[in-house]
């Protein structure tokens, strides 16, 4: 049996941030995942996932914004880059609801927007051209994050201060004892005075006793190749959401032009997900991507699947096991909870260790659901 302080379980997004902000407060802590770091199983791969501060709930413009200076600081300290603030540009009709409520919000925070007209929007960005009478909010203090690349640094950094990380370790059982947790794993037991569970879309079959109303889905993301690359740098465009469709598109970025729906995809289950690509989505978005940069053409290079774990509420899981004081839970961060790991694993790490975290997570307690 290995004995640890903090055992963290799950080295996704949130996992891999959460070990380095253990590591960083200098706490012996181990990481263990069932795959090797950096797999393309769960919902943390790939090249990029949008940074933006355009929500309809406050909380979460206010959470992205303090997240921001936390991926510089990752992003000097490691010299990697990390994030790309290119800016978000969300479109819609005139009569979008969702769009209203966005931009009700945004006019209500402190984050910097301006309102163009799709004229302005191609003069700014010569390659896009957004549909006629569409209501445009563009947003600086945004763009995206290389997903990979934080995930690896992360884990890189946690690794450098101290923190011990197991790859290919499943966890089987977890057992609730006094003042500590037993770890059950298929390389041997670990005895954790604290344990934070990030295990993704994979929580519910680790808290089976929690019953947490969790729903996971399948999504797709592709990658285009176009014709010629010109304008479509991170330099020349921005990161490119429709609230008609939820079809969002990122600028020229590792292999390609990504491209996804953001509209929820079937149920499913973590260990039966189906990971056959299906064309007819990519030649939707491929369609979608050519309206929209139409001076050139677009080959879909390759798909991929990913999932969301989402709560009835949509809002976040953080906080701590109902009957195990010494097990704190992140979960349940949807289609959008990338942005925000490096703060989530920060705040993961406090409730851990000093019991509390000064960032409002009041609304993610666990037993919100159970609650009369
Ligand atoms: C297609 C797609 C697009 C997205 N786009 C954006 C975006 O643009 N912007 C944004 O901010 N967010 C975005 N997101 C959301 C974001 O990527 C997720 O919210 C985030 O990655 C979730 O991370 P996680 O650490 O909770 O889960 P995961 O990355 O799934 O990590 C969970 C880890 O736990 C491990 N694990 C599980 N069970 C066990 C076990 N029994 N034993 C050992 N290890 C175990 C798994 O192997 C896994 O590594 C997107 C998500 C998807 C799917």
């Amino acid at each position: 049996m290995e004995n640890c302080d903090c055992l963290v379980l799950g080295l996704g997004a949130m996992g891999s941030a959460t070990l380095y902000h253990l590591a960083r407060q200098g706490h012996d802590a181990v990481g263990i995942d069932q795959f090797e770091p950096g797999h393309v199983w769960g919902s943390s791969h790939g090249h990029s996932r949008a940074f933006r501060v355009f929500y309809r709930d406050p909380l979460y413009t206010e959470l992205a914004q303090a997240a921001l200076p936390h991926w510089q600081e990752l992003q000097a300290t490691s010299r990697i880059p990390l994030i790309h603030l290119c800016g978000f540009l969300a479109f819609a009709t005139p009569d979008n609801r969702m769009m209203e409520d966005h931009l009700t919000a945004i006019r209500q925070s402190e984050a910097p927007f301006e309102l163009l007209t799709p004229a302005e929007v191609t003069s700014r960005f010569p390659a896009l051209q957004i549909p006629a009478r569409s209501r445009v909010c563009f947003t600086p203090q945004a763009g995206f994050l290389d997903a990979d690349r934080c995930v690896a640094t992360h884990l890189a950094e946690a690794r450098r201060l101290g923190a011990s990380i197991h790859g290919q370790v499943t966890v089987e059982h977890i057992e609730l004892g006094r003042g500590h947790t037993i770890v059950r794993t298929s390389a041997g037991d670990f005895r954790a005075n604290r344990l934070v569970m990030t295990a993704g879309p994979w929580t519910r079959q680790c808290l089976p006793e929690l019953t947490l109303p969790l729903t996971v889905t399948r999504q797709q993301k592709f990658y285009f190749q176009p014709s010629s690359p010109g304008a479509l740098e991170p330099t020349s465009l921005p990161v490119y959401a429709d609230y008609d469709t939820r079809y969002y598109g990122f600028p020229l970025h590792g292999p390609g032009v990504k491209v996804a729906d953001d509209t929820r995809g079937a149920e499913t289950d973590p260990d039966r997900i189906d990971r056959r690509i299906d064309h007819q989505e990519g030649e939707r978005l491929g369609n979608w991507l050519a309206s929209l940069l139409p001076q050139r053409t677009f080959k879909l290079l390759s798909g991929s699947t990913c999932m969301y774990t989402e709560t009835p509420d949509q809002d976040f899981l953080i906080g701590r096991h109902p009957r195990q004081p010494g097990i704190i839970v992140g979960a349940g961060f949807s289609g959008h909870g990338f942005k925000f790991s490096t703060l989530i694993g920060l705040m993961l790490a406090q409730l851990a260790t000093i019991g509390s975290t000064p960032y409002p997570v009041q609304r993610f307690q666990l037993d919100r659901f159970s609650r009369p």
